[in-house]
């Protein structure tokens, strides 16, 4: 059904994810079949997540904190390759990273020896230590930002979780990293917005893209750290080849179409805010009444203050 619905959607869009109608998204119809979650196939299965397989040697752990079980709060994965295994995410206890990497063990015969951190916030930070377990002691990888933010903000410190990232190895702040797996590349890019310094994880065959928190699926975003206007910028840039996979930081596996929405939603808010900044409404007052546009489908807020959040973002960079 759903590449049916990809292409009578994308025909009706004109395809130009930069510029959608919200129309497009206007009948019931269109909303119920474009948004059917994709899943991958589910190898293993907890209260707090799932773990999918999204292609060969490649795994998204979809959590569902949604249950109340905070082991993992965020998604992250895994990607494997001849010389390597590269695991995405710290999660935010170290229960959940240790389950990951036992599930690394099972599926590829090996602990993953690389990690990557794509920000500093505690629900993707704070249980990396869960890696190290004996004579494993993978390669953690974050962006000197990251884990300075780690150290500085994630209180109270934990000492095993300031042991594992001591040896971090700094990704590109400007640049592109490659980490070789053997047979296969991962390309770790630097952007920012959601906070200070983000990174996506990305393969390019087949192609999946791990976005961190740059990417929401049917879950509204936390703007607690945001510079809306560089999110924006951030989150136009995840696209890829029609067909991609992309693992966002929070909610079910996304295609382009998710993505799309995604988009959109962001330039909805930030319509909304100039609107309300420019009448002079104060943002708690205007985030508060605020509701997203019915054809934008169903997001479900983790909080009741993120509308707030994301309004108070965009005064902020409204008054500079
Ligand atoms: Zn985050």
């Amino acid at each position: 059904m759903l590449p049916i619905t990809r292409r009578s959607f994308l025909a009706a869009s004109g395809g130009c994810a930069g510029h959608l109608a919200l129309a497009a998204f206007a009948t019931p119809e269109t909303r119920r079949l474009a948004w059917t979650p994709v899943h991958g196939r589910v190898v293993a299965s907890e209260p707090f997540g799932r773990l999918e397989q999204v292609a060969e040697g490649v795994w998204a752990l979809i959590s569902t904190p949604l249950s109340g079980d905070r082991t993992t709060l965020s998604n992250g994965g895994l990607i494997a390759g001849r010389a390597g295994v590269l695991a995405i995410e710290g999660f935010n206890q170290p229960e959940g990273a240790r389950w990951l990497a036992e599930r690394s063990k099972e599926l590829t015969g090996r602990w993953p020896t690389h990690v990557v951190v794509t920000h500093y916030h505690a629900d993707h930070a704070n249980g990396v230590q869960g890696y190290v377990a004996g004579a494993e002691h993978p390669t953690v990888h974050a962006t000197t930002a990251t884990r300075d933010l780690v150290r500085e903000r994630n209180q109270p410190a934990v000492a095993e979780r300031t042991a594992a990232l001591r040896d971090a190895v700094a990704l590109g702040a400007t640049e592109s990293t490659t980490i070789d797996l053997g047979d296969r590349r991962v390309v770790v890019r630097p952007a920012s917005g959601h906070t200070p310094s983000d990174v996506s994880v990305e393969i390019a065959d087949p192609q999946v893209v791990f976005c961190g928190d740059l990417l929401w699926n049917a879950m509204f975003p936390n703007y607690v750290d945001a510079v809306p206007s560089l999110l924006t910028r951030s989150a136009r840039a995840l696209r890829r080849a029609k067909g991609a996979r992309y693992v966002p930081g929070h909610g079910a596996l996304a295609n382009e179409t998710d993505l799309d929405r995604y988009l959109v939603m962001l330039d909805e808010i930030e319509r909304a805010a100039r609107d309300a900044h420019g009448r002079g409404i104060d943002a708690a007052f205007a985030g508060a009444a605020y509701q997203l546009p019915s054809g934008l489908g169903e997001w479900t807020l983790f909080n009741t203050v993120f509308f707030e959040r994301a309004f108070a973002a965009w005064y902020k960079e409204l008054a500079r």
